[in-house]
This record gives structure tokens, sequence and C-alpha cells, in this order.
């Protein structure tokens, strides 16, 4: 699947960079006074937490952790694993923002969210870039979402297939030639 696929633009570059603004300005206001930590999900977030650190104006820290990966896979397994971690100290007490590229079945998300709790934070929200409700399966809401997405497999802006396409600057979907 999609070994001959080319990427077609369904966001443009503009359209997030907008996107991304408006997230920025939610959280400077709702994070006011707090220096929350941002907790990047390797590594489809990387390019989203670098755009929207630079747009807070609020005091934050980073970390990152990593789930394990769907592989060649375009679908969730639902056996999500944390296989980067973060250190209890580093989350008790904090007010935690996970920065996610995608909520798509909510598995990996729900898993995330799950694994943080157990550490006692302060709060923890969620941030996307992109929704893709159609195909929830677990519920999980977003508390911060950007654009939302029909049921396509999605690349670029840091989203992957393969391990390629991470790097092109519109969200694009995958179409077989
Ligand atoms: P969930 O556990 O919500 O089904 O999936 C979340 C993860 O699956 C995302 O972090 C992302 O890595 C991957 N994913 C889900 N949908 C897409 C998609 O359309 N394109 C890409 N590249 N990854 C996706
Ligand atoms: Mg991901």
């Amino acid at each position: 699947m999609f070994h001959n696929a080319q990427p077609k633009v369904l966001y443009s570059r503009q359209q997030i960079e907008t996107t991304v603004a408006r997230l920025a300005d939610e959280i400077n206001r709702d994070y006011r006074d707090k220096r929350p930590l941002l907790v990047g999900v390797l590594k489809g977030s990387c390019i989203l937490l670098s755009d929207l650190m630079r747009q807070l104006t609020i005091s934050v820290e980073i970390e990152f952790v990593a789930l394990s990966s769907y592989g060649q896979s375009t679908q969730s397994s639902g056996r999500v694993k944390v296989v980067k971690g973060l250190r209890d100290s580093l989350v008790r007490d904090r007010d935690i923002v996970i920065i996610e590229d995608i909520l798509d079945t909510g598995i990996s998300l729900s898993r995330l969210l799950n694994y943080l709790k157990k550490k006692k934070p302060a709060s923890v929200k969620i941030c996307v870039l992109l929704d893709k409700p159609s195909r929830r399966k677990v519920e999980v809401k977003a508390d911060y979402c950007g654009l939302v997405v029909p049921d396509r497999f999605i690349v670029g802006y840091g989203l992957d297939w393969n391990e390629q396409f991470r790097q092109l600057p519109d969200i694009c979907v995958l179409e077989e030639k």
C-alpha cells in the first residue's frame, strides 16, 4: 500500500501557520502565570512542537516520550507501549500539555494519558494538530485541536509513511498513482 503514492496537499503551510498561531494563543491564555511542561510524542510532533513553542509567550519546558509505532502498518495495533518514558519526578505536580501530531483511534493518547496520570501531575491536557474523529475507538478529547482531517492517510509536517515525507511543509494525503 502507498508504494507508488504521491502526496497531495490537503492543508497548506499558510493554513498550518494560522492554526498553530491559534493553538498558541489558547495555550498562552490558559497557562498565563504557569510554567507548563510540553511533552512531545516522538517523532511525529517534532515540527508542531518546534513551531508552537516559538509562538508561546509564557514560560515552558519540554520533554519527549516515544510510543511503540505502527511500523509499516497504517493501523494502530491496539497494543501501544511507552518505549521512552519520563521519570516520575519530571511529571509530579507539573501542568502537562501533551503535544501530538494526530488523534486517530485515540488508543495511543489514552495509553499516554494513563501513563502520565499515574505519575501525579497537577494537570494534563492534550494538544493535537490534526483530528480524525471518524476513526475514534477510545473516547479521548483534545483540549487544543488544530484541523479536522478525513479518513485518509496523512503525511507531512512531521507525519510519515514508512519514515518518509515528514519534511513536507504542507499536510498532505497519500494518493495511489
Ligand atoms: P491512534 O492511537 O489515535 O490511532 O493513533 C495515533 C498515532 O497514529 C499518531 O500519533 C500517528 O503516529 C499515527 N497515525 C494515525 N493516523 C495517521 C495518519 O493519517 N498518518 C500518519 N502518518 N500517522 C497516523
Ligand atoms: Mg505519532
